[in-house]
């Protein structure tokens, strides 16, 4: 390394050469001139430049603060990574990143940013209702350590009393997550990694010399883990308050998945005697899990191969294999671990065709409710009280139980695209990245992977994404 002297350590120091540094010394000088000059003419004319001298200076004092960042950033052995968005994959990333974070990597900074006060539950395990389980049995849902069954070894520990098949109430899935949020938080305190929460609703995010501008500070990657939207938000049974439904003769509610049945768990729990409808375009339940023994040896019914079929036939194939196994669940697990790479590499038209015919049918089947819960609606409607309604609702007094918007545009997502950050994709149901160090977390990756949505997919992506900024290296972002 050549010995910097008194006229070159200042350069040095800030990792810059000479005529780099006079560019932005020389444009700090013309901008600080602009506003000496304003501000000498209105101090003598005060009807004029009432604003200009503010905001040139304004200006000049974020262009230096962003310098700053600029320099400590490039000349510190550190690694920034914000996290948008606190959910469950939020925190698995965030857990995954720092248990496998080496320290000869340079130091591990993460800035953490929630818009709700509720960390980790997102929609799913916020709920109040002990009623409201997990549609996953207790044994498939860790999500740390590629051990789907950390989850389960957890409530032994915690001294819960489930089997491994058991769907275990989400506000105890909702703790697991609060557990593991400390586990991650001592695992940093211990390899001197900095975090930081802001409770912030992030709204734009732009890039800045090649790094992520978040919230007044640089970042060399980002990860959005900002969940998919409701539909409908205001009349979703998330958003309302079930209260106002409760003096009505009947309740309507659009949808027949797991969130209207959970709807109805709740009608039940606070005693609602009225009349429920529930309206759907199939007028099809989600139908009930089963467990078995899983003796039956059983091949996926379809293969990345066959995505070249005509969609009848792989319709055809599918359904067969649903009939030949001795219930059809099980061909739908052994699917389970081909779908996402068979979904790959199907031609964009047949998807958008299976989204338009089969989607709301393949949905029923493969997201199942818990057998308990399914009996709960089973018996409202041998009584009367619960009936399932085929076609749709005129609007009026709802509860929307319809699901999400993958291809949802909220301010954060439109000036990602007005930013070239991110597109949709072809089927306008999830985004695509256009920038090597920006990623995506379950559901926003569903139209290009599909089988993103529930934990047991979520996981292994967020290990994936955490490895590749694990394996990020901060000085190829020197200028
Ligand atoms: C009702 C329900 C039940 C479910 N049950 C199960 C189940 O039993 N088993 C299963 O495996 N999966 C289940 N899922 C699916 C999945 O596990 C959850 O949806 C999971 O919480 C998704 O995690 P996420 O991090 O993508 O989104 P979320 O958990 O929704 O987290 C996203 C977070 O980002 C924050 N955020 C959003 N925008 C911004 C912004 N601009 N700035 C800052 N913060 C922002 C939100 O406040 C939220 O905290 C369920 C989903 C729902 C909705």
């Amino acid at each position: 390394m050549p010995k910097s002297n008194f006229f070159t350590r200042h350069l040095r120091d800030i990792n810059e050469s000479y005529f780099v540094h006079m560019r932005h010394a020389l444009g700090f000088a013309r901008e600080s001139l602009i506003a000496f000059c304003c501000f000498f003419i209105h101090s003598i004319l005060p009807f004029i430049f009432l604003t200009a001298g503010n905001s040139t200076a304004r200006k000049l004092l974020n262009r230096i603060n962003f310098r700053t960042k600029l320099i400590n950033l490039s000349t510190a052995n550190e690694k920034h990574v914000a996290i948008v968005g606190f959910g469950l994959s939020g925190l698995v990333t965030f857990f995954n990143l720092v248990k496998n974070h080496q320290a000869d990597s340079g130091k591990l900074v993460v800035r953490i940013f929630e818009k709700s006060s509720v960390l980790l539950k997102g929609t799913a395990y916020s709920t109040k209702s002990p009623n409201h389980l997990l549609n996953v049995p207790a044994n498939r849902m860790g999500v740390v350590e590629e051990d789907q069954e950390h989850f389960f070894k957890w409530l032994c520990l915690k001294g819960y009393n489930y089997q491994k098949t058991d769907f275990v109430p989400r506000q105890i899935f909702g703790i697991y997550l609060e557990d593991l949020l400390q586990i991650a938080l001592k695992i940093s305190d211990e390899k001197n990694i900095s975090y930081e929460f802001r409770s912030k609703e992030i709204s734009e995010i732009t890039v800045r010399e090649n790094y992520f501008w978040i919230d007044g500070d640089l970042h060399h990657s980002c990860i959005l883990a900002v969940g998919p939207q409701l539909k409908d938000s205001k009349k979703s049974f998330w958003r309302n308050d079930l209260e106002s439904y409760l003096a009505d003769e009947e309740i309507h509610i659009l949808g027949c998945g797991l969130t209207a049945i959970d709807t109805v768990v709740s009608l039940r729990d606070r005693k609602y005697s009225g009349k429920i409808f529930l309206h759907s375009r199939r007028g099809i339940l989600s139908q009930p899990h089963k467990i078995f023994d899983f003796t039956e040896k059983v091949d996926s019914p379809l293969n990345p191969e066959d995505s070249d079929l005509p969609l009848s036939q792989i319709f055809r194939k599918f359904i067969n294999a649903c009939k030949k196994s001795s219930d059809w669940r099980i061909a739908f697990d052994a699917f389970r671990p081909r779908t996402q790479k068979f979904w790959m590499v199907l031609d964009v038209e047949k998807k958008k065709r299976f989204m338009r015919h089969c989607f709301r049918l393949w949905n029923v089947h493969r997201h199942r409710c818990p057998e308990s819960q399914f009996k709960i609606v089973e018996e409202m409607m041998k009584s009367g009280q619960l009936r399932i309604q085929k076609g749709r609702v005129s609007d009026g007094k709802v509860i929307d139980c319809t699901g999400f918007d993958y291809g949802f545009e909220s301010e954060l997502i439109s000036n990602l695209v007005k930013n070239n950050l991110v597109k949709f994709d072809e089927l306008h149901a999830g985004l695509i990245p256009q920038h090597e160090n920006i990623f995506f977390t379950a559901g926003l990756n569903f139209g290009s992977l599909f089988e993103i949505t529930s934990a047991p997919d979520i996981a292994p992506h967020c290990k994936k994404i955490s490895d590749k900024i694990n394996k990020l290296d901060p000085s190829s972002f020197l200028r």
